[in-house]
């Protein structure tokens, strides 16, 4: 027996609906809707018309060799010729004219963004420039990104970038890339190649007509009639606005009042500006706007939509989320998966196999976090590929080890430790936090397990961790820090190291211990202790000391 109120699962339903001679057709709350807006937009896409579209370039190449300059240079130009007062705003794309006809450039250099938005299944360029310095020639990540471009099935230009240098060699450039099979056409082959240099501003217009051109040869068209259909290039929180989205419109027109789904994100679009902060009322294809209105922050590369009405947004955000959830329970529940330990990479590594070493990268400050970063770059190799899945500044915390594992990636700290949740939470995922002070520690630990050689390696312990609610400072002895042991125990002597929001401020160790007056050799977990520092002072209130012991770990390999 069960009451009105009470509900049936799929199997009572499946039972009940035999007994009556009933079928029965299961979906998620929602499902309906999105099906019925995507039938829509089939129909739509299927009626696409004859409209030339500007072109959607992204711009790729190895680093230093002048992807952001070039990006900054095309910018100002146009600002230049552009209307008045216009003050360009990094909004993740902008949109330049050349002789009357606009391109559309996505304003994040490299391939990340690119992969990122293939991952999610999202494609939003039409053209790619490769930038190659033709001081320095085809590099790692030149390669790297045109592999992704070729795996995109997008044309590729080739900018021979720093032309003024004096040892530009733009015919050692185009053998190099020969070599890799893009042959340019001075070769016989058909990839265009501009020599350029975008610190004197030499050959960035017959870049841009090259561009044209391709467009041209492309056929870009789309209809920009009917309800809008884009991508979310970039996406964020802003104080005073809300939630504020950068997209580019694919196809039909945007404008302000719709409601869309972007993701999981829904919401009626309140206001549009464009790269220059000029409110705009309506957005066509291939145009990159900043959309106000979503209810929240959407992801970069999901793909946004106008629904017909605001009821179906809604339904078909909710049961977006809902799958969202689903996916990423399932993704974390069983534990044993976990990320890619750097141990793994090393034996794919010894038996010959190409690994890619996922990373997620936290430290102290901007300035180490960019240090390492480039340094882990420029140990990449063709048979070992490292990519950040997330790149920040602070402790590690359970979002970060969520992340790791539902991307099997490793975390790497630099100057941060986990707090206690994320600490738990890697152990149950099994995610792998390696946490380094010195930056060559970190790049040859990194680089031997890519080469299949690891060393074996000292493990610490956390064993105790206290928090500071006082602190006194008493003549002869120095400062004494009033604390409460959360966890573990705290022992006189023991090496400690002082948290600070996750980063550490201090290492050292403890040089005296007292359970209010006395001496002692250990105080444990729920109990007050003050305890005395050799030589640090500069202690407050809230901040963590933990006590951690090391040991030496036997590597399998
Ligand atoms: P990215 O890492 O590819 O974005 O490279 P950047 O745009 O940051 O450029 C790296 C360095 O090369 C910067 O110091 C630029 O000023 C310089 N640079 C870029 N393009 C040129 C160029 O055409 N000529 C010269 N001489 N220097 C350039």
């Amino acid at each position: 027996m069960v009451t009105a109120t009470q509900s049936l699962n799929d199997d009572m339903i499946e039972l009940f609906a035999a007994e009556l001679g009933a079928e029965v057709r299961i979906t998620e709350p929602g499902a309906e809707q999105e099906e019925e807006l995507l039938r829509a937009l089939e129909v739509d896409l299927a009626e696409g018309g004859q409209h030339i579209r500007p072109p959607v370039v992204t711009v790729m190449g190895h680093v230093d060799h002048g992807k952001t300059l070039l990006l900054d240079r095309i910018r100002s130009a146009n600002v230049v010729e552009g209307e008045a007062g216009g003050i360009t705003q990094h909004i993740g794309a902008y949109q330049t004219m050349r002789g009357g006809h606009p391109i559309t450039f996505i304003d994040t250099p490299g391939h990340e963004a690119f992969t990122a938005m293939r991952a999610r299944g999202a494609q939003a360029t039409d053209v790619v420039v490769l930038v190659v310095a033709a001081d320095d020639g085809v590099m790692p990540q030149t390669v790297e990104a045109i592999d992704h471009a070729r795996a995109a099935d997008v044309p590729i230009i080739v900018a021979i970038n720093k032309m003024d240098r004096p040892g530009a060699d733009p015919d050692r450039v185009r053998a190099q890339l020969s070599e890799r099979g893009l042959v340019p056409e001075t070769y016989g082959g058909e990839v265009i190649t501009v020599p350029m240099s975008a610190m004197t501003g030499d050959g960035i217009d017959e870049l841009l007509d090259q561009i044209l051109l391709v467009a041209e040869l492309e056929e870009l068209t789309a209809d920009p009639t009917g309800r809008a259909v884009g991508i979310v290039l970039e996406a964020h929180l802003d104080r005073g606005r809300g939630p504020v989205a950068t997209v580019v419109v694919q196809r039909g027109t945007l404008s302000v009042g719709e409601p869309m789904v972007a993701g999981a994100a829904w919401g009626r679009v309140r206001a549009m500006t464009d790269d220059r902060g000029n409110p705009l009322t309506e957005a066509g294809p291939s145009a990159p706007v900043q959309v106000l209105g979503l209810g929240e922050v959407a992801r970069a590369g999901d793909m946004f939509v106008v629904a017909p009405d605001e009821k179906t947004a809604g339904k078909v955000a909710e049961t977006r989320e809902h799958w969202q959830r689903q996916a990423s329970l399932a993704g974390t529940a069983g534990g044993s998966g976990g990320g890619a330990k750097l141990e793994d990479i090393f034996k794919q590594v010894q038996a010959g196999e190409t690994a890619t070493l996922n990373l997620v990268l936290k430290a102290d400050v901007h300035g180490s976090l960019e240090a390492v970063t480039d340094s882990l770059r420029k140990l990449e190799r063709d048979d070992v590929k490292l990519t950040f899945v997330s790149r920040g500044v602070g402790g590690i915390n359970e979002n970060d080890v969520q992340l790791a594992a539902a991307s099997e990636a490793t975390i790497i700290g630099f100057n941060v430790r986990p707090d206690r949740n994320a600490r738990q939470a890697a152990e149950a995922e099994n995610v792998e936090v390696r946490l380094y002070e010195i930056i060559y520690d970190l790049i040859s630990d990194v680089q031997n397990a890519m080469v299949g050689l690891l060393e074996p390696e000292f493990e610490e312990i956390v064993v105790g961790e206290a928090q500071v609610r006082q602190v006194f400072r008493i003549s002869g002895v120095g400062p004494v820090a009033g604390c409460v042991v959360e966890h573990g125990n705290v022992r006189s002597g023991a090496k400690v190291r002082f948290l600070r929001d996750g980063t550490i401020i201090w290492k050292g160790s403890i040089s005296s211990l007292r359970h209010f007056q006395d001496d002692v050799a250990e105080v444990s977990a729920g109990m007050e202790c003050g305890i005395g520092l050799s030589d640090f002072s500069d202690l407050k209130e809230g901040d963590v000391i933990e006590t951690y012991t090391e040991r030496e770990i036997a590597r399998v390999a």
